[in-house]
């Protein structure tokens, strides 16, 4: 993988990326979190930025995680790939979030291992704002009965949404719809709620300038600070 000076010099890049993108539409490049994605990378992306001052990592399969886990110390782990059933008590105490809450049988199973092991377990509900086939989610006529569910359940803490826009390259609109569709659900649903949920998750390397633009709190990034994926 790159060395350390490289990613540190895609980190300014990034942030200068962050800032101008802020300007654009008069935000604060305090209000978009930078969660760098380490998946498919070794520990080392970890340790990388850890050593730059970032200590928020996410990943998106379970069983690397825990391996990436039990190799580091004081990093927060957010979930952001979608969690099978099987594997949630494994998830439930070992990720600071989870991302990825797609169906309520899911919600379900969250709550229960949460409230065995008595914790509380910070989520959000991904949303399949754009009506991708290869995407999951809650559509968005399902997100008000999810998230009746997730704030009737004890042991949730319900921070927001989440969504991964369809991957059309050379048209960036389509992200932009998708995003502007989830800022708007996010609007309708924690006044019909009474809810703030103050993060919305939206945005990756390509595509993290619009989601800013609307309104994203949150920019999961991998190939803009580590390099592409083989
Ligand atoms: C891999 C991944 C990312 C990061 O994607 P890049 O295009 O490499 O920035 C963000 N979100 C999710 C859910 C991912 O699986």
């Amino acid at each position: 993988m790159i060395s350390y000076e490289e990613f540190s010099s895609n980190l300014n890049d990034l942030r200068l990326k962050v800032s101008k993108a802020c300007e654009g539409c008069g935000r604060k490049p305090e209000e978009v979190v930078l969660l760098p994605v380490t998946k498919n990378w070794p520990v080392d992306a970890v340790e990388y930025c850890q050593k730059a001052g970032v200590f928020r990592v996410g990943e998106n399969k379970v069983q690397e995680a825990l391996s990436k886990q039990a190799q580091t110390d004081g990093v927060s782990w957010e979930l952001i790939g979608h969690l099978q059933s099987n594997k949630v008590n494994q998830v439930v105490g070992a990720f600071a979030r989870i991302q990825t809450l797609d169906s309520i049988k899911l919600i379900k199973k969250v709550q229960a291992a949460s409230e065995r092991i008595d914790c509380k377990t910070s989520i959000l509900l991904q949303i399949n704002a754009g009506n991708d086939p290869a995407k999951f989610g809650f559509s968005m006529e399902d997100s008000k009965f999810a998230l009746d569910e997730a704030l009737s359940s004890s042991h949730l803490r319900v921070e927001g949404l989440m969504t991964i826009a369809p991957y059309v390259p050379d048209d960036l609109s389509v992200a932009q719809n998708t995003f502007a569709k989830l800022a708007d659900l996010r609007e309708a649903l924690s006044a019909s709620h009474g809810v703030e949920l103050k993060d919305l998750s939206m945005g990756m390397s390509d595509d993290l300038a619009e989601a800013i633009a609307c309104g994203s709190t949150m920019i999961r990034v991998g190939s803009a600070l580590f390099g592409q994926r083989s």
